[in-house]
């Protein structure tokens, strides 16, 4: 049995409070030994891959905890890649989830990283220290315009040398496993790390009722229907449907699980202290 992997996203915050806020999450986030925390970057302003730089590094300087940067690019041009990737390796962090980013209305991308895999390709031929993780969508991406067009180009992205792959978040594992399935016959062998995102806000509920194009299964909605209103009980409802995906892609032997905290520390120990021991197990037969 392979090692499955518990592992975090957190985002930079915008304002002086909320960093001294996220100083005590990751405290907290850093006890629940993760095996990495991965650190969110905006497109929208050049300068703000400078606070996930910053972030990356304390998070393996100061925490000792392997940290991977995110790095959408197609705003920006490969002298300011080489920058941010140079900045990277001179604190350690030598691991990137490499990202096209979305588009900006208004804003036209630069032509150095029109597709993501680009991006992969340029750091290994200029950054071969680097790992390299990429993202990829079960539920295809919002621009593709079929199933087998999306995963044409997730084989030549991950044919440019991707050590993993980290899913957009989903709450029907069915559509998880069906997307397994096409990458295996597509012969993608990557390891896929499944994102989850747990539902306990309100403004969470409605967001994702009212927007998603994920599919929602009827036991989720009811979920989020009854109780968007009800901030104790969305919350135990949210985490328990957290939790019975996680204990699910655990068992179908997920290669691991990243948690979409939204720096909430809390959720993310709830979630860890349900299900800890199907990964320390996992670690336990791993190491014999
Ligand atoms: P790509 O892999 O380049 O794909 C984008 C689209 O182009 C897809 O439709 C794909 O099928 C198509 N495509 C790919 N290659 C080709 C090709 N060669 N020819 C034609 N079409 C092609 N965004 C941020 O801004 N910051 C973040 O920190 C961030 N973190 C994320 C973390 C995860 C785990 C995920 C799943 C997404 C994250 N995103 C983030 C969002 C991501 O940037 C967007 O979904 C973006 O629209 C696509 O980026 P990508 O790297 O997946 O692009």
């Amino acid at each position: 049995m392979s090692q499955t992997t518990f592992s975090f996203e957190i985002f930079p915050p915008n304002k002086e409070s909320a960093a001294e806020k996220l100083t005590e999450t990751l405290d907290e986030l850093v006890g629940l030994s993760p095996d990495f925390i991965s650190v969110t970057c905006t497109n929208k302003n050049d300068d703000l891959a400078r606070l996930t730089v910053k972030l990356a590094g304390y998070v393996k300087n100061r925490l000792n905890v392997p940290s991977i940067a995110h790095l959408p690019a197609a705003y920006l041009d490969k002298q300011q890649v080489s920058e941010i990737l140079n900045e990277l390796e001179t604190l350690g962090v030598t691991n990137l989830l490499a990202l096209r980013g979305d588009r900006i209305e208004g804003r036209k991308p630069r032509d150095d990283f029109r597709h993501v895999s680009d991006l992969i390709a340029y750091v290994h031929e200029n950054f071969p220290d680097f790992h390299i993780s990429a993202a990829c969508y079960p539920e295809i991406h919002p621009e593709s315009n079929s199933r087998v067009d999306d995963i044409k180009h997730l084989k030549y992205k991950t044919d440019q040398g991707v050590d993993s792959l980290i899913t957009q978040m989903f709450f029907d594992n069915e559509s998880f496993y069906r997307f397994r399935e096409c990458c295996e016959l597509a012969d993608i062998n990557t390891p896929i790390v499944a994102g989850i995102m747990p539902i306990v806000k309100r403004k969470q509920a409605l967001r994702i009722l009212n927007t998603s194009s994920a599919t929602l299964p009827k036991k989720f909605t009811a979920i989020l229907n009854k109780y968007h209103d009800d901030p104790e009980s969305l919350k135990a409802a949210g985490l328990a449907y957290a939790i019975d995906q996680i204990v699910d892609l655990v068992t179908q032997g997920v290669a691991g699980i990243h948690l979409y905290t939204m720096n909430d520390a809390e959720t993310a120990k709830y979630i860890w202290q349900a299900t800890r021991s199907l990964f320390e197990n996992g670690r336990k037969v791993h190491q014999a």
